[in-house]
Parts: C-alpha cells; structure tokens; sequence
C-alpha cells in the first residue's frame, strides 16, 4: 500500500514529512514526493528513495505540506506517476491511496472540458474535479469531487489558496495526529509516531478539515465529533535492537507475543465469542477467511477448532470469497488481518455483515478498518510489524485462535487441560530461538537450491504452506507447501536431487503416513530436511538433515515448527543477499483488491 502523510503546524513542514515517509519505508514504494504550501504550492517527486530524494530538493519554507511513498497500481512507476498530483493552475495537490474505478471516463470527460493531464494514473483526476469545483473553499470543492468518484480512496489535499489539510476516505485507512500547536494526517499510525500519540480516526466516507489548531470531521454535510485517544504502540517499535534484520527481530519477538496474547483477559467478549463461535454449529459450518499468512493461520484455526470444539469449519481465501455468491443461512465467521486493512477481507466482512451474519475480526491493528466493520475485534498482541514477511504477526494470530478455542472449550475440562499446555510454548519456542546454528547452515544449504517443496499432514499442512510462503517471499527460491498426500498426484514428478523437500513431522495420527512420504521421497534421491521432535531416532535415520524441535502436545506443534520454518527462510535469504525486510514487489499491507 502507498504511504500517506501531512502536516500542518508551526514548524517547517518538509523535514517533518521527510522523516513521517521514512517511517512507512517499510510498507515498500515506487517513488515518491512532496508538496508545500507557501504562496504558492512546491511539488517535487521522483522514482527515488525518501532519502535520496531529500537530497535533490531543495530547502522549501512552508509549515503545510503532504507527501507520499507510491507503490504503484495504475500507471508503472515514474516521476510523473508519482504523487502528488496537481491540477493545470498548479493550485491543488492531492495524495492519494486506493484506486478509482471510474477515472478512465472522469479524464474523458475533464479532458472535454479543456483540463490537461499529464500522467496515466487515476488519482490525477481528483486535483482537477478539484479545480473545477472550487470556490474558494477546499473541503467543498473536494466534497463535490467525491461525488464523481467510484472506487477507494484515503485523500490528503493542500492548496496554496487556503492554510488547512483536507482529507478523506473511503475503503482506504486514513489517521489524523494531534500535537501542540500542529497536526498530522497519515495511513499507517507508524508515521507520526515520533511527534504524537494522540489520535482521531477518520471513518468511513468522512471528511477530516484540519489546521494547526482544530481538526473538524464532516459526515453527509453534518459536522460530528469525534473523541482523540492515545495508541501504546512508540516509536521504539521501528528500531532493530541490534538484529541484522526486522525479521530477525520480530522471528525473536515470538516467545513474549505467545505468552501476553495466552495470558490475556478477553473476558469481555467471552460471553459473546464462546456463544457465537458454536453456536449453530450442526447448521453451518464456522468460516475463516483471510489472505496470506493470515490464511495460513486461519487453516491452522480450522484444525484447531475441529479437534477441540467438535465443530466443522470452512476457510476461504477472502479475495475468492467476494466473488462465491452464496453465503449459507446462519454463517457466523472469523476474518483474520494482520493490518486490518486487507481490502479482500474488508469486502468479505462487508457482505457477510449486510447477509446479517456475526463476524469476529482478529487484527493486530487497534483502530483499524475491520473493527469499525467486524461484529467484535480480538486484538492480537504482536505489536508493529515492521518486515513485509509475517512472522510475530502469524504467531500472534496462532495463539489468538488458541485462546479462542480455549475461551470456548470452557465447560469442557479435558480440552480445557489440553489447551492449557499452550502455557509452555512460549518456552518451547525460545528452545528453538537458543539453538539457530544449525537451522542457519541448513537455510544457507537451501540458498543453492532453486525449488523446494515443503511437506506436512494435518495441522502442520497449513505450516507447510506458510514456510514455502516464507521461503519464496524472501529469497525468491521458488518453495511450494504440499499436503503430505498430494505429492504423488502430480508434484513428484518434479522431485529430483536437486528439489530439495522440507518435511515436518509431528508425533501425532500423521505421524507413520509422514514416515512413509519421507521413504518415497528419498528413493527419488531427494535431499529431505526433517523437521522432527528431538528424540526421534526414526526419523533421524532417514532424514538427511534434521531440524530438532522441542517435544510438545502435536495440537501446538504449528506455534514451534513455523518458527523454525522461518529462520530457515531468513537464512537462505541472508545467504543469497536478499532485501529481506523490504522483498521486490510486495507491500506490507494489501489495500488494494
Ligand atoms: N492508484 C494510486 C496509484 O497507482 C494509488 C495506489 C495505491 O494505493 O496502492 O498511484
């Protein structure tokens, strides 16, 4: 997703708006820019880095500015595609996230009434609605703009005709900073983070009218209040700490995150999570959905729910599931997004909440757009996640189906008892983190191998899927997850000793089927890596490598084995050079469909 920032205030704005996209470097971008309000408005943007475009700038005076870090969905990345974009008098300058459907035919129609563009991306539409509609106020004429636009969209507009910030959204998050004597406006908290805490969310087709002073919030013409809170998160979250990398650090975060998110009181939504997740349960089927890792985890969930709660779950990709029309009488669901802003998974909330079903959100992001929309949010405890690749925030979303099961298994002890044991994972999972030497040499042995397939049954399947996830994002070797049992439908005819297979193997009723698989697997000549518990002579004697992971319950087995998967990830990438926190062409967050 693009990064969105602003300020308004009594310092000079360019060195603030600097340092606010520095701050959503990790998000990844394209290009990016600035404009400043003086007089007149300074607009300087380029296919350069935040820093190497501070270098090109020069010292621009003007305490109102917006800047952007693009990352581009319409129009491939060059300066002129870059935001800000700028209406023909120069006097409006519009940074812009989401995407507008109808822009194409917006241009034709501006371009009619004698407006010139100058780039090929839908945002340059908006400054010019803009400029057609201004009389001499910003907030109307962007409000009368909006009307002509379909699609998504967190808007920050300036001109050099008025001092205020004018912002606005719809589908796309968008935060509002408030200081002393100065104001910010951003999409990701992060940003404004080393000047404030305090924050007012905009919602939802709403309209922020800010200046240094006030921050007013019009919704349908009617001006609302809205109430400022204080965010935990600082900006100590952004540093390294001393790891090499985000990831590294956030794979170390993973111990703590388990342990606050099992110890947590969720008392509050007990009553209503425990009732609503099986409830109607030999009606229809509890749904999970969610994108990416989140996915993963929610596969994960489906495992954990089916042998604990005797419940049957369904889990969908978010993005496939807007498009599946039927949604079974009686549906409750849960969505699980890291930033709460996946627009896939926004779009399933929306639809499953006008079918008139319950959905629980899991998110990590306070705030964000999925608890606006979601029946009820549990937040996850991971803190900011800074890598592109999830590590912490998967955990975390791991130990909150844990609980989940847990708050709802309540009457029954046995599984209570069982569920209890998640109490020593954290420890567990420190045990692994102690003993990296070996997992780095076999993830700098990958790193010279161009495919690897990854193999699992039962709960450790989704676990196969999120380490060839890991394995592809980072290192760009191409990794496939395969559930244990599908390899000889089709994939072994790729196996050779040059694909690698990374096997998990857990004590449980998978267990001698994974032996198995790893037999025919090595009569192909493969190189198997096992993941295996450490007092597995079985598997030590036919593995050619083992990762050794602490012994545990086999319903927990995903929280220890992922993390050992991810460092696996992290050192074959290490070992080929890879931007690891920043890989090509992904963004952290994906707000766009
Ligand atoms: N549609 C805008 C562009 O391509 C914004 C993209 C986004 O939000 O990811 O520049």
């Amino acid at each position: 997703m693009c990064g969105i920032v602003g300020y308004i205030g009594a310092r000079q704005a360019q060195p603030i708006l600097y340092n606010c996209l520095a701050k959503l470097e990790y998000r990844g971008y394209d290009s990016c820019g600035i404009a400043i309000s003086n007089e007149n408005l300074s607009i300087y943007k380029d296919t350069l880095n935040i820093n190497e475009l501070a270098k090109i700038v020069p010292i621009l005076q003007g305490t109102t500015g917006i800047g952007h870090s693009r990352w581009a969905t319409c129009g491939e990345p060059s300066i002129c595609n870059a935001h800000p974009h700028y209406d023909c008098t120069g006097k409006f300058a519009v940074v812009h996230n989401g995407i507008i459907h109808n822009y194409e035919i917006l241009k034709k129609q501006l371009i009619a009434e004698g407006h010139h563009f100058i780039s090929s991306v839908d945002t340059e539409v908006i400054p010019h609605l803009i400029e057609k509609y201004y009389k001499g106020n910003l907030e109307e004429a962007l409000e009368e703009a909006l009307h002509n636009i379909v699609g998504s969209y967190a808007i920050a507009t300036i001109t050099s005709g008025e001092n205020k910030l004018v912002a606005a959204r719809k589908d796309s998050p968008l935060i509002i900073g408030v200081g002393e004597s100065e104001r910010f406006v951003a999409s990701d908290v992060m940003a404004m983070l080393d000047y404030t805490n305090r924050i007012v969310h905009l919602e939802e087709n709403e309209i922020g009218i800010i200046t240094d002073s006030n921050v007013k919030i019009k919704h349908k013409g009617s001006y609302i209040q809205r109430k400022e809170h204080k965010i935990e998160w600082n900006s100590n979250a952004t540093g390294k700490m001393g790891f090499e990398h985000y990831m590294l650090k956030e794979i170390y975060e993973q111990p703590r995150i388990i342990g606050d998110t099992l110890k947590t009181d969720y008392r509050n939504i007990k009553q209503i999570v425990s009732s609503q997740v099986v409830k109607d349960k030999e009606i229809a089927p509890l749904l999970i959905l969610a994108c990416g890792s989140s996915y993963h985890a929610g596969l994960v969930g489906k495992y954990i729910f089916e042998m604990t709660l005797g419940i049957s779950v369904r889990v969908e990709f978010a993005s496939e599931f807007n498009y599946y029309g039927h949604i079974p009488t009686k549906t409750r669901a849960i969505v699980i997004t890291q930033s709460g802003e996946t627009a896939d998974t926004l779009k399933a909330v929306r639809k499953l909440r006008q079918a008139g079903c319950y959905v629980l959100a899991i998110t990590n992001v306070i705030g964000s757009s999925v608890t606006h929309i979601a029946s009820e949010t549990i937040y996850t405890h991971a803190g900011c996640e800074i890598s592109v690749a999830a590590t912490k925030s998967f955990i975390a979303e791991l130990a909150v189906l844990y609980r989940i099961a847990m708050l709802c298994a309540d009457k029954r002890l046995e599984i209570a008892d069982i569920l209890a044991g998640a109490k020593q994972i954290a420890d567990k999972g420190r045990g692994i983190l102690d003993e990296t030497d070996g997992i780095k040499e076999l993830g700098e042995y990958l790193a010279g191998y161009n495919t690897v397939f990854y193999i699992g049954r039962g709960i450790n399947y989704p676990i196969a899927l999120e380490g060839a996830l890991k394995l592809k994002e980072i290192s760009y070797i191409h990794a496939e997850g395969y559930a244990a049992g599908e390899m000889k439908h089709g994939p072994f005819a790729l196996l050779s000793p040059v694909t690698p297979v990374v096997a998990i193997v857990a004590r449980d009723n998978t267990y001698e089927a994974m032996i198995n698989n790893i037999r025919e697997v090595k009569t192909r000549k493969v190189p198997v890596i096992a993941l295996m518990e450490e007092d597995d002579d079985v598997v030590r004697g036919i593995a050619d490598f083992v990762i050794n992971i602490p012994c545990v319950n086999p319903i927990f087995s995903p929280m220890v084995n992922v993390v050992a998967l991810q460092l696996l990830a992290y050192y074959a990438a290490r070992k080929r050079g890879c931007a690891i926190d920043f890989p090509r062409n992904l963004a952290k967050s994906v707000t766009v469909e």
